[in-house]
């Protein structure tokens, strides 16, 4: 994110409706007698506290749409992913950024359309049941690159490492990769580098020594790193 001096006026105006509402539903938590809260009347004796807590979490959506400077809940999704390259991501703290119910459709867009490479629980174990892994984001304008989509698509016909036979529940094993079986550095049809033929899911442990081979194969041929 880029760093500001100042949020600016809009972001100082939802903090103010943030602080108001805060208040609010500290003075209705105040108003309540707990040793007087019954099963029976709990509804209308904490019912100002849950009103009061409603607009405090509607007014959440007004505080992101001025940090991130976006009106649409997917360009606020869009915008904290950018920020958290290398970090997993809570979908609950997506829920609340973007202030949509779909925003795991938005995430699949830009994962499919943008070029935004997002791990699930699904590669990668150690994240929470819906929780993500932003991994980086691929200019999709570079065609004889690995595109998301085709990563994506490999990692669901072959969720194992092709090498060691490990998946992500093994001990050891922190993500899939998918790897180019040749180079693309080796292709003249950038077309064909993504083709599944030309595609293996492999494990970290054995990416990194496939990949340690393949980089000294380049450099003595003078070719550039992958
Ligand atoms: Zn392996």
């Amino acid at each position: 994110m880029v760093l500001l001096s100042c949020m600016g006026t809009e972001f100082v105006d939802a903090y103010s409706d943030v602080l108001d509402n805060a208040e609010a539903l500290v003075s209705a938590l105040r108003a309540v007698d707990p040793e007087s809260v019954t099963r029976d009347n709990w509804e209308s004796e904490l019912a100002e506290y849950m009103d009061a807590l409603d607009r405090l979490e509607a007014c959440e959506t007004e505080l992101y749409a001025a940090i991130f400077d976006e009106t649409s809940g997917k360009g606020r999704i869009r915008e904290h992913l950018r920020d958290k390259v290398g970090e997993p991501i809570k979908s609950e703290r997506l829920a609340r950024i973007s202030g949509i119910s779909e925003y795991a459709r938005r995430v699949r867009e830009l994962r499919n359309e943008e070029g935004f490479v997002i791990d699930s629980t699904r590669t990668r174990t150690e994240l929470g049941q819906n929780d993500y892994f932003m991994v980086e984001i691929q200019d999709v304008d570079i065609k004889s690159r690995l595109t998301a989509q085709a990563r994506f698509e490999q990692l669901e016909r072959q969720p194992q490492c092709e090498i060691c036979g490990r998946g992500p529940d093994n001990d050891g094993v922190r993500y899939l990769e998918v790897d180019h079986v040749e180079s693309f550095v080796d292709f003249g049809d950038p077309e064909a580098v993504n083709d599944p033929s030309n595609l293996r899911t492999l494990c970290n442990e054995c990416h990194h020594g496939k990949s340690a081979a393949d980089n000294i194969a380049n450099r003595r041929r003078g070719g550039a790193d992958e």
